[in-house]
């Protein structure tokens, strides 16, 4: 799994580096981002690993002890595996959008959009706060449905894959782009999702398909304006603290008046 994680992250800051970027990068960057950004998933990491919870583990007992809709059920493998697939894919894109919806999680989920500047780093950018609740939302799945562990596996080494590769500083050639769209989350969908616009902000929270926002009309192909007044981040956040470790973990905590979800009128502004 590590081997995968940092061939991943190889193979995404290689293509970084050999692509034109998607709009120019401001200077100097990397050097304030990547250190919080990699700060931010060791910290998460540790704290993930001291918390007796996952959700592989939770479905491991589920289904030894026959708890959850699909292990009453009992279906053949093919359609316990696409269930599990499909069901584990639209809970992701549901927790996505509830963490935009309820003031309280986008407090935390901010943290990730707060990065002003969008590459392969910005996957590892979540508040720890934002993975707590996503291992308790993602286990109260796994438990009431009864997943598969083994195909809750290969969705989780697809969305590694495909997390930082939507992440990731470059654009698809456009035919290449438009076809991929029918099927999967691509780099322009989410970048346009990291938007620092809130009406692009509020579209594409599908992580791996691109189905449940087609579904849900959530799905938006091109950014409602041009390329040259297109940034990353959030207008409402003070570039100086988005980098701030101090600020992102305790920000969550403190209400902002300034903020999207405590201002709504406000966020519907246009501004270019
Ligand atoms: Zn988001």
């Amino acid at each position: 799994m590590l081997l995968y994680f940092l061939a991943i992250v190889l193979i995404c800051i290689a293509i970084e580096y050999c692509a034109d970027p998607v709009i120019p990068r401001a200077k100097g960057t990397r050097k304030r981002r990547w250190p919080t950004n990699i700060a931010l998933y060791v910290i998460n990491t540790g704290l993930s690993a001291a918390l007796p919870l996952s959700f592989l583990a939770v479905a491991h007992y589920a289904d030894e002890n026959g708890i959850g809709l699909l292990n009453w059920l009992n279906p053949p493998y093919g359609i316990d595996a696409m269930a599990t697939v499909l069901i584990g894919s639209l809970s992701i894109y549901i927790f996505h959008r509830l963490h935009h919806s309820v003031p309280i999680l986008w407090r935390f989920h901010r943290v990730h959009h707060s990065d002003n500047d969008l590459d392969w780093s910005s996957t590892l950018r979540h508040h720890p706060g934002e993975t707590f609740f996503m291992i308790l939302l993602q286990s109260a799945t796994v438990f009431a449905f009864g997943l598969d562990a083994t195909a809750l596996f290969a969705l989780l080494i697809l969305h590694i894959g495909i997390d930082f590769f939507t992440h990731s500083r470059f654009m698809l050639p456009p035919r290449i782009e438009r076809s991929l769209q029918w099927v999967m989350i691509t780099p322009q969908l989410h970048h346009i999702h990291h938007s620092s616009w809130q009406p692009e902000t509020d579209s594409n929270y599908g992580i791996d398909f691109s189905i449940w926002d087609r579904l849900f009309g959530t799905l938006n192909r091109q950014p409602l304006r041009s390329m040259d007044s297109f940034a990353y981040g959030i207008d409402t956040v003070d570039p100086a603290v988005s980098n701030d470790l101090d600020w992102l973990l305790t920000s969550p905590l403190v209400p902002d008046s300034t903020d999207w979800a405590e201002t709504p009128e406000h966020a519907r502004t246009y501004r270019p």
